[in-house]
Formats: structure tokens, C-alpha cells, sequence
């Protein structure tokens, strides 16, 4: 089963030379790879321009996270171009710009927990962002 952001475009139409073998938009598959269990490389690509920076370590640390959490880990900020960090109001030299933090959703009365377990898991700084309903957390 192809996923939901992928569209199948037939063989005579025209645009189809840029498309992949099963007519995927190359768009839609971009960044598409399984890292881990839970992680694909597309959940830490900058939404602006799809590109994306990862450390590994922040990886191995969020994958330790989202088993010790036991439910899902949802990143809602991972890398960051330059351009979308400032427009999204990030500090200049945020460690997302180098691939070393993602922000994590996570309800405000879970975040004390969530602080507690992102801490045993070995991140070096976490920001709990009460009623915006997030954490911030970086290698
Ligand atoms: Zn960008
Ligand atoms: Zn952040």
C-alpha cells in the first residue's frame, strides 16, 4: 500500500518521468526512510525546504525516549534552516540549526514526567513549554 501523501500517476502522462518507479512524487518520498523502530528521517526535515541535519546521537536518545515513554514521541520542530528558524522566532544559534534538538509534544501536566525520563535517557538540556504543549530537548 502506497501512504496516504503518495500519488500514483499513469505511465502516459507526461510528468511521470518525475516520478520514482511506482509513480511516486519524489517529493512525497523525500526523506521517507525508516531510521529506527519509531523514527523516520521525514519527522526531522525542515518543513520549509525539506532538508534535514541529524546527529545520531539525538536519535539513539529519542529512540531510547520513545521506549521508555512507552507511547509516541511526536516531534513538532526537528532541523531547521536558518530562514525557518528565524521566522519561527528561534534563538540565533538554537541547536536545531545544527541537528541537535527537536521539540517533543507533550500535555502540560506530563511534562514534569517527561523531564524526569529525558533526563535519565541522557539529554543534556530540556525546556518544558507548559501550555504551549511542548518540550524542547537536545543533545
Ligand atoms: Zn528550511
Ligand atoms: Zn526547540
Amino acid at each position: 500500500m502506497l501512504e496516504k501523501e503518495t500519488a500514483l500517476w499513469p505511465r502516459s502522462d507526461p510528468r511521470r518521468d518525475l516520478f520514482d518507479d511506482a509513480g511516486r512524487d519524489p517529493v512525497s518520498v523525500l526523506n521517507n526512510i525508516r531510521l529506527t523502530e519509531h523514527f523516520k528521517l521525514k519527522e526531522f526535515e525542515c518543513p520549509c525546504c525539506k532538508t534535514v541535519r541529524l546527529y545520531p546521537a539525538l536519535l539513539e536518545k529519542l529512540e531510547h525516549l520513545r521506549n521508555a515513554r512507552g507511547k509516541p514521541v511526536v516531534i513538532t520542530s526537528g532541523y531547521r534552516c536558518e530562514k525557518h528558524n528565524s521566522e519561527v522566532g528561534g534563538v540565533p544559534r538554537s541547536r536545531h540549526i545544527e541537528g541537535k534538538a527537536v521539540d517533543v509534544k507533550a500535555p502540560p501536566d506530563e511534562q514534569e514526567t517527561f523531564r524526569t525520563l529525558a533526563t535519565s535517557c541522557g539529554f543534556a538540556k530540556i525546556i518544558l513549554y507548559g501550555k504551549r504543549g511542548f518540550v524542547h530537548v537536545e543533545i
